[in-house]
């Protein structure tokens, strides 16, 4: 199949990936130790009444957990994305003319890819929304995701998306059916499902299902005009995830009050290093530091959740308006 937008075959793409990371595993010794590392990570569950948080100890991560993301950090730092700077072993294919994918050499699942722009500008999902769809279909064993520039991008000067193997985050699997979510005709209409998770799932969640790649722009867009009439400064803050099965699209969007929790600035023994992203909202928690891993509690994971995700006036006013 090809694939009008980006002039891409899938076959040949999906084949290419595969050889990609079986390439960079194996001859770049930093994603060799890293991937293999991997397997002796460790990682815990913690049950809520109706969601499962995973939590990983993945001390190779500490860099994108605490990294620096102000203007003047990111301004005077070389961009770890630009085709210049990138390690002389760090291969990557064309996904047509338009963005490079590479492996990620400090993973979090056994696949997991950054597909950078080629251009030097910065993260912002709006014109770049239907290529999102586009390389989830292109590549349908992965779920494509996108972190806002203050919602877990470490290059939020350098437009991005990352890729890990498909269903592996609880969301992904949490949501699959519509009865598992509060109300199943937020938007039913127009070849388009929109449904919503709210409070009693820790963070909120609109659930996008449709095959048609016009109605889910369109409804995105709209989303966003919604959200940006209280959050003007810039993108309104958000974690975007999509994959695509059974011949439609599934996207997760997870509107977002803040980037990081206060946990993250507090000292000693009342520190978390974390930093919300995609994959923390889809359910899996990234801890770079072993004494975070160990002392974390299901208090700790409700009240960071609570703090990140929009708060609940917010996302009921999103909903009464997307419903109209
Ligand atoms: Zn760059």
């Amino acid at each position: 199949m090809s694939n009008p937008y980006l002039h891409t075959e899938k076959q040949n793409l999906h084949e290419k990936v595969e050889e990609l990371i079986k390439e960079q595993t194996s001859n770049w010794p930093l994603a060799k130790r890293n991937y293999s590392d991997l397997k002796k990570i460790e990682s815990k569950s913690f049950g809520f009444q109706h969601c499962q948080i995973q939590v990983q100890f993945n001390p190779e991560r500490i860099r994108s957990s605490a990294a620096k993301v102000d203007a003047k950090s990111i301004s005077e730092r070389p961009c770890f994305l630009c085709e210049s700077n990138r390690p002389p072993e760090q291969n990557y294919i064309d996904l047509g003319d338009k963005y490079s994918i590479r492996i990620n050499p400090f993973p979090i699942f056994e696949k997991h890819l950054t597909i950078s722009l080629n251009q030097h500008v910065p993260q912002e999902i709006e014109p770049y929304f239907v290529d999102m769809l586009e390389i989830s279909q292109l590549l349908p064993a992965f779920t494509i995701f996108y972190n806002g520039p203050k919602c877990g991008a470490s290059a939020p000067d350098h437009f991005h998306f990352q890729a890990v193997g498909k269903n592996q985050l609880p969301v992904e699997r949490e949501l699959k059916n519509t009865t598992d979510i509060d109300d199943p005709t937020v938007i039913n209409k127009d070849e388009i499902t929109i449904q919503y998770k709210n409070s009693n799932y820790l963070r909120k969640v609109l659930v996008y299902k449709s095959s048609s790649k016009e109605k889910l722009k369109s409804y995105f867009k709209r989303t966003l005009s919604i959200l940006k009439e209280r959050d003007q400064d810039g993108e309104p803050m958000m974690n975007v995830l999509a994959n695509f099965e059974e011949n439609e699209w599934n996207l997760f969007l997870f509107p977002r009050d803040l980037q990081r929790p206060s946990q993250y600035f507090e000292k000693g023994e009342k520190q978390l290093v974390m930093s919300p992203a995609s994959v923390e909202m889809g359910g899996l928690v990234i801890l770079p530091r072993e004494e975070d891993f160990e002392k974390i509690t299901s208090n700790d994971l409700a009240d960071i959740y609570k703090q990140v995700t929009i708060n609940d006036l917010d996302f009921k006013k999103l909903i009464e308006k997307l419903k109209r």
